[in-house]
C-alpha cells in the first residue's frame, strides 16, 4: 500500500455532487482528490444516462429560491466550458385540480414570480397535443424549465476540475476511514490524508459513514427507467416543443409520473414512476419488482395516446430516500472536518452545481451561503451509532 501525499480535501463519490463539489474546491485553490470506486464513467450508482429534468416547480419556497442560484451556476458552467448543458423545453404540471399537492405546487410558484402559462380544458390540446387531460386535472406550463444533459455534464465538472490540477482516482474504493484532524482514508490501492473529507458516495453513504460511527435513516430504492415508443416518431419531441412533465398524482399513481420529451433515443419518450423498490446498491439487479411499469403502462394507454404502451427500453437508477424527502448537508456531528452529502431523494441533480458551492463552504468551516436547517442531520432522531 502507499501512502499517496497529502491533500486539503479529499472527496469520496464522482457522481454529480461529489464531481461538483472537486471542482469547486479546485476552484477555491484546494488540492483535492476526488475517489470513485467504479471506472469512469459508469452507470451503477444515481448520476448517469443522458437527461434530467431541471425546474423552479416545488412545493417548498427554499428549494425555489435555490434553484435561481442554480439556473445561474448552469448557465455560468455552460459559458467556462462552452459546452450546452441545458434546454428549454418548460414543463407541464398536471395533477388534480382540488388536490393539495397542486395547489400548493401552484401557489408557490405563484408567490414566487415564477413565469408559468395556466391551461384550461378549452385551449388545454391547442397548446400541449397527443395528451389526454384526465377528467378533473388542472394543467399549467412552467416556462423556465427544461433538460439538463446529464452524463455531459458530469464529464464537464470533472474536465474543468482536472484542468485546474484536481486528481481524480477511479477504480478505488474506499474501505476505510479514520477521522482525526487529518482525516486518513484507505482504498483498494492506496492511503490518503487530507485535512477535510467530503462524502458524497449516494446510495452507499451509509456503508462509509459506518466508518465514522454514524447511521442516516436513508433507504435505497430501485427506478425502471422506461422508454416508450413513438406512434408517429417526433411527435412527442423536442422539435416539436413538447414539455417535460409531471402529472403530481393520478387514478392509481400516489406519486407523481414525469416524463421528457424524445431526445437521447430517437422516436422514443422518457416516462417513469416517481416510486420503485428498496433494494441495496450492491443488488439492484436481483430486485425485479416491475409494479412501476404495470401503473406506467396503464397510464399511458389512458393519457398518451400517441406512444405504444409498452415499454421499449427499461434501464435502471437508484434514489437514495430520507424519510423527509429533502437532503442531508451537514457536517458530521462528531468530527466537524468531514461533510456529508446524500438522500438526494430522486430529485437532487438540477441543484448539482449549488450542492458543490455548499459543501466545499462546510468542508472550509465558512457559513453555508443558505439556511441549512432543512438539510440538518439533526432533524433525525437518532443517528449516531455506539462510539469507535
Ligand atoms: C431515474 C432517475 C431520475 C432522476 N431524475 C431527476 C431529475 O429529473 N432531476 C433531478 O434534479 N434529479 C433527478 N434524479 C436524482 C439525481 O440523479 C440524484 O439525486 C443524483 O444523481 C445523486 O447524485 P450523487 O452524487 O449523490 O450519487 P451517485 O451518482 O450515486 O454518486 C455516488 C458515487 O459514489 C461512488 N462511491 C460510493 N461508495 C464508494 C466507495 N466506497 N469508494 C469510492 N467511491 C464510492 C459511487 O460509485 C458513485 O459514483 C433522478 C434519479 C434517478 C435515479
Amino acid at each position: 500500500m502507499s501512502t499517496s501525499g497529502d491533500f486539503d480535501c479529499i472527496v469520496i463519490g464522482a457522481g454529480v455532487q461529489g464531481s461538483f463539489t472537486a471542482y469547486e474546491l479546485a476552484k477555491r485553490n484546494k488540492k483535492t482528490l476526488l475517489l470513485e470506486q467504479f471506472v469512469l464513467p459508469h452507470t451503477r450508482g444515481s448520476s448517469h444516462g443522458q437527461t434530467r429534468i431541471i425546474r423552479y416547480a416545488y412545493e417548498q419556497d427554499f428549494y425555489i429560491n435555490m434553484m435561481r442560484e442554480c439556473f445561474q451556476l448552469w448557465a455560468q458552467l455552460e459559458r467556462e466550458a462552452g459546452v450546452t448543458l441545458y434546454r428549454q423545453t418548460g414543463m407541464l404540471v398536471m395533477g388534480p385540480e382540488k388536490s393539495q399537492s397542486f395547489q400548493l405546487l401552484k401557489n408557490t410558484m405563484q408567490r414566487n414570480n415564477i413565469r408559468v402559462v395556466n391551461l384550461n380544458r378549452d385551449n388545454f390540446n391547442q397548446h400541449i397535443p397527443h395528451v389526454n387531460l384526465a377528467e378533473g386535472d388542472g394543467a399549467l406550463v412552467e416556462v423556465a424549465a427544461g433538460v439538463l444533459y446529464a452524463d455531459r455534464a458530469l464529464k464537464t465538472a470533472q474536465g474543468l476540475f482536472q484542468k485546474l490540477g484536481g486528481v481524480i482516482r477511479d477504480q478505488q474504493k474506499v474501505t476505510d476511514i479514520k477521522p482525526g484532524p487529518v482525516v486518513t482514508v484507505s482504498t483498494s490501492s492506496g492511503v490518503y490524508r487530507a485535512k477535510a473529507l467530503v462524502i458524497t458516495a449516494g446510495p452507499w453513504a451509509n456503508k462509509l459513514l459506518a466508518h465514522t460511527g454514524l447511521e442516516l435513516p436513508l433507504e435505497v430504492m430501485k427506478l425502471n427507467v422506461c422508454y416508450w415508443k413513438e406512434k408517429v416518431p417526433g411527435s412527442y419531441g423536442v422539435k416539436k416543443r413538447f414539455p417535460c412533465f409531471i402529472q403530481t398524482e393520478g387514478v392509481e399513481s400516489k406519486q407523481h409520473i414525469y416524463g421528457l420529451p424524445s431526445n437521447e433515443y430517437p422516436g422514443l419518450m422518457k416516462i417513469c414512476y416517481h416510486i420503485g423498490s428498496i433494494t441495496d446498491a450492491d443488488h439492484r439487479d436481483q430486485q425485479t419488482d416491475n409494479t412501476d411499469i404495470d401503473i406506467l403502462q396503464r397510464y399511458i394507454a389512458r393519457c398518451f395516446p400517441g406512444l405504444v404502451p409498452k415499454p421499449a427500453v427499461v434501464e435502471s437508477c437508484i434514489y437514495t430516500l430520507t424519510p423527509d424527502r429533502h437532503f442531508v448537508l451537514d457536517r458530521h456531528p462528531t468530527y466537524s472536518n468531514i461533510v456529508i452529502g446524500a438522500g438526494f431523494s430522486g430529485h437532487g441533480f438540477k441543484f448539482g452545481p449549488l450542492i458543490g458551492k455548499i459543501l466545499t463552504e462546510l468542508s472550509l468551516g465558512e457559513v453555508p451561503s443558505y439556511d441549512l436547517s432543512p438539510f440538518r442531520i439533526r432533524r433525525f432522531p437518532s443517528q449516531t451509532k455506539s462510539a469507535l
